[in-house]
């Protein structure tokens, strides 16, 4: 199969430009979500068995190569799984204090003994164990919260922090934030700052962030949906020296569930995204959540791997089967409409967790946040505005009553 250059695909239009490719695809029906349908059909292809990683790159100015493809901690609790991970290459781990409400953390530590604490990168968050910080919160709380997720790890320093979860320019410059960080890197505690943010907003935070001089990394929602102007913010961030390290890269993650895609199709899918995202050399490497040995194998396949004409099909078929399903990170456009406020995008992302990533209880927790006088409780028996403003057809108020039923504390 021909090798494609990013040029190459971009001349040709991208992905969207292989909706030709698509539309000549058998499978021409409706997309159908299948709830339970496993996450490989049959067996493991014995070529990923041992996939190590075969690619590093420069992680900014940091003085650190990262794994291409590298792991994310949501969900994690075995340290063994860490051990796996270090044994085939992998460097960079991103975690949080409210990832398995702690374990993750305590998890990651344990598994990180197993090599000297040079050789590995840890990010983890300005968070507590129940969620982010406010952009308000004393500096004094938010050292605390870095002391204490440095205790769980069991280091003396993390090499990131994030201000996760950035929704505003505001949050993204919040005095004491930044203050606390300038405390706790002068005594040696942390050494970079970092950014993670999949908002409405994305381009305007992530583009402020690289200009601010302030931040060491970025950490952005990046797949091969293509933000028209986050190519360049890559651009920029790599010639200020700003690392780019990408998430949400499997668009959604309904490989495992579309009725409509081939057991191959379903297999393909994620080293297909992989590659397309490390196509853009402006990009460090991408962080993905890694549940167990299987996913190390099949993820670390696409390591250094070239795109192929193959994959950009694949990916175009994923997108034509998603396209009504699909609630786009960095969107926003319905939420002005709905008269309750109701931050739409992020239920539709808590959903996603529950049945793409099976992290129900992370999604009910997120879920359970929300001020119910917000929450897709209001949805019952409202005329729903917010479906004419969607650009992409979702069936909003169906998804998110089906939301508020599944993502419900009993
Ligand atoms: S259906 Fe729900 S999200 Fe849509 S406008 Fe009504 S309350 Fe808001
Ligand atoms: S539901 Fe539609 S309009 Fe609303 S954020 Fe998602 S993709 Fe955008």
């Amino acid at each position: 199969m021909a090798k494609l250059t990013r040029r190459k695909m971009l001349a040709a239009g991208g992905v969207a430009g292989l909706a030709g490719v698509a539309a000549t695809c058998k499978y021409q029906t409706q997309l159908h979500l299948l709830r339970s349908t496993p996450e490989h059909d049959g067996p493991i292809p014995s070529g990923w068995a041992a996939s190590r990683v075969q690619g590093y790159r420069k992680l900014g100015s940091t003085g650190f190569d990262m794994s291409d493809i590298s792991f994310g901690c949501s969900g994690l609790n075995d340290p063994k799984v860490v051990h796996r991970a270090l044994e085939r290459g992998i460097n960079y781990f991103d975690t949080s204090p409210d990832y398995s409400h702690t374990e993750s953390e305590r998890a990651l530590g344990q598994g990180i003994k197993a090599t000297t604490r040079d050789k590995v990168f840890v990010a983890s968050k300005f968070c507590t164990p129940s969620g982010h910080l406010d952009s308000d919160t004393p500096v004094d709380e938010v050292v605390k919260s870095v002391e204490d997720s440095l205790r769980r790890i069991g280091t003396d320093y993390l090499d990131v922090v994030h201000i996760h979860a950035v929704n505003s320019i505001d949050r993204l410059m919040s005095p004491t934030i930044h203050e606390a960080f300038d405390r706790l890197k002068e005594t040696g505690k942390v050494r970079n700052l970092g950014v993670s943010s999949h908002t409405p907003d994305l381009e305007t935070v992530m583009q402020t962030a690289v200009e601010s001089g302030r931040f060491d990394i970025i950490m952005v929602a990046y797949n091969f949906k293509h933000w028209p102007k986050l190519e360049q913010i890559f651009a920029n961030a790599h010639q200020r020296g700003v690392g780019v390290v990408a998430m949400k890269t499997l668009k959604g993650a309904y490989h495992s569930q579309l009725s409509d895609f081939t057991p191959t199709e379903r297999q393909s899918f994620p080293q297909a995204a992989f590659k397309w995202v490390l196509s853009n050399q402006d990009v460090s490497g991408l962080v993905v959540t890694m549940k167990g040995f299987e996913q190390i194998d099949e993820y670390l396949y696409a390591s250094g791997q070239s795109m192929t004409d193959r994959d950009l099909a694949l990916l175009a078929h994923y997108d034509q089967l998603i396209d009504d399903h699909y609630c786009r990170p960095g969107c926003g456009d319905c939420l002005d409409s709905c008269p309750s406020d109701v931050p739409v995008n992020d239920i539709l992302r808590y959903q996603m967790y529950a049945r793409s990533y099976g992290q129900e209880r992370v999604a009910m927790t997120d879920y359970a946040r929300l001020d119910p006088a917000h929450n897709a409780s209001q949805c019952a028996g409202c005329p729903a505005p917010c479906e004419a403003a969607c650009p992409h057809g979702l069936s909003i108020r169906q998804r998110l009553t089906d939301a508020h039923r599944e993502l419900r504390l009993a």
